[in-house]
């Protein structure tokens, strides 16, 4: 059997035999039967979604011998003509190769002669977004005013580039992607047919990579079966589509909540003899983090059609919280950036596990720890109901230092290597919070507008560095000025007292305020 042909074997036939698009179908459907038909139709969508088979299905529910007709007889000479392309009445043309003018012209001069054996003479231009502008001011008068015999079927994955003054004459029928479990439906009945075994998640797996068309899927079923011995199995397809390691970052991220060292680096082994793409496992660790958050703050918010995160991220979104989950989100991409700089890029994404490790989780289940910062660095010291001497190795790493004032901030800032306007942010912000990994800046509400999500990235950032370990920022407004403004507005009244104090002094001044029983006013302007 030519396995080569499944996405031409098996393209539909019929209305009925179309999969999705069902909104489509009954618009088509019903103006044939209630004869109420446009003369140009446009067809949207990406590719392979079926525009243009609809197109032909629609030339042969309008000339059917047994028609115009919903439901084709199939069997008729217009129908079988139709379906082997080589019916004298549907003219197709493929815009992306005829764009001149000329080429319209020519196509558009047979317009007014009548059809050759059936009842319309239906054009067929696909990507006609392609045509030149003049090709569309040819189009647009035998679109204004067609014989009653011609029918504009168009189709188009760019509806945007086509001249308003053609969109308004054509009726638009947009067609959707297909979703994941409609197209392996699909490759499923098609498989049941042919008589070939599968197992369902190998077909998921095509689905998915198929991308919303259905002839990218059935082209990847074809692959697969020249790819596969007997069954369609998921192994089989993963190897074929290199994405055996895509779903690893489940794996991973289970292992590294569990801690369980004992099979996290064998898998980080295995993933390099997989010849995994290390870039390519952070981004796929970070983006399973990423749609954790979005279900942690809402379920709705992940998309529907990729079965198997949608099956673990629930599960792991239980397991962390989302403070821990946006630790490890910083840790993965602060790794990610570092990628280039390791060794190798498999010991640097080992070193991101690694730290991951180390610094998850966030909330310390039996001990109480405080983050202090020194001017060597940071401290983690740690006030626990077990007595010191139970303590012996932890102890000794924990020196008493002093805890971090908000008086600090300025110094450390200072050591910060910040500028523009991160450097203003960490000069308006001041120490609010500060717990474990967790700091949280005040800043007054008028200096919002400096805290984007960029600065915060920015400034985040430039303290991990500092501390040498990531820190989770955050931020609280308050809504009078933050403590460095009142330092430096302090210090601004000080100095303007003093000043006055020196200018009462002056004998002059002196006589001139007797002289008119005068006071001395200070200004309220700050920087006069
Ligand atoms: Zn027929």
């Amino acid at each position: 059997m030519n396995y080569s042909v499944l996405a031409r074997k098996w393209r539909p036939k019929s209305l009925q035999e179309m999969v999705g698009q069902e909104h489509i179908l009954t618009i088509i459907a019903n103006s044939i039967q209630q004869n109420r038909l446009h003369h140009a139709y446009l067809f949207c969508g990406t590719r392979g979604v079926g525009k243009t088979t609809l197109a032909r299905i629609f030339t042969k529910c309008l000339n059917c011998e047994a028609g115009p007709t919903a439901t084709p007889c199939n069997q008729c000479t217009t129908c079988l003509q139709i379906d082997k392309g080589i019916y004298p009445d549907l003219i197709e043309i493929d815009a992306a190769s005829r764009t001149k003018v000329e080429d319209t012209r020519e196509l558009l001069d047979n317009v007014q002669y009548a059809p050759t054996s059936g009842k319309y003479k239906v054009y067929l231009i696909d990507e006609v977004h392609m045509l030149s502008g003049h090709s569309f001011n040819a189009l647009l008068k035998t679109l204004e005013e067609p014989p009653e015999h011609v029918k504009f079927l168009l189709a188009t994955t760019d509806p945007h580039k086509l001249p308003v003054t053609v969109l308004s004459r054509c009726l638009k029928l947009s067609l959707k992607m297909l979703t994941i479990s409609q197209i392996s439906a699909h490759l499923a009945t098609v498989l049941n047919a042919e008589n070939i075994s599968f197992e369902p998640a190998a077909l998921l797996e095509i689905a998915q990579a198929a991308q919303g068309s259905m002839r990218d899927g059935l082209s990847l079923l074809d692959q697969a079966i020249a790819f596969c011995d007997n069954t369609i199995t998921l192994e089989h397809v993963s190897a074929l589509l290199g994405t055996e390691t895509k779903y690893l970052n489940i794996l991973l991220l289970e292992l590294l909540i569990d801690k369980d060292n004992e099979k996290i680096f064998p898998l980080i082994q295995s993933m390099e003899e997989k010849d995994c793409d290390f870039i390519r496992a952070t981004d796929d660790l970070l983006d399973l983090l990423h749609h954790i958050a979005l279900y942690q703050k809402n379920p709705r918010l992940i998309s529907k059609d990729d079965t198997r995160l949608l099956e673990a991220i629930p599960r792991l979104s239980k397991k962390l919280s989302a403070e821990d989950v946006q630790l490890l989100y910083q840790i993965g991409l602060s790794g990610k950036r570092d990628l280039p700089y390791a060794p190798t890029l498999r010991v640097g994404f080992e070193m991101l596990i690694l730290r991951a490790l180390d610094f998850y989780p966030l909330n310390f289940a039996s001990e109480k720890k405080t983050l202090t910062f020194t001017k060597e660095g940071v401290e983690l010291s740690e006030i626990s109901p077990t007595p010191p001497l139970q303590r012996e190795g932890k102890q000794e790493r924990t020196k008493a230092v002093a805890p971090l004032t908000p008086e600090a901030w300025p110094t450390i800032v200072s050591q910060l290597n910040l500028k523009g306007i991160t450097l203003t942010l960490a000069n308006q912000a001041s120490i609010g919070k500060m717990l474990n990994h967790r700091l949280e800046l005040s800043l007054s509400e008028r200096h919002r507008s400096l805290c984007n999500e960029k600065q915060q990235q920015l400034l985040a950032e430039a303290i991990t560095e500092y501390v040498g370990h990531p820190v989770l920022l955050s931020f609280s407004f308050i809504s009078q000025d933050a403590p460095v403004e009142t330092q430096e507005l302090k210090k601004d009244t000080t100095i303007k007292k003093e000043v006055t104090a020196d200018i009462s002094k002056d004998s002059n001044l002196q006589q001139l305020l007797e002289m008119f029983d005068a006071d001395i006013h200070n200004t309220t302007n700050k920087k006069g």
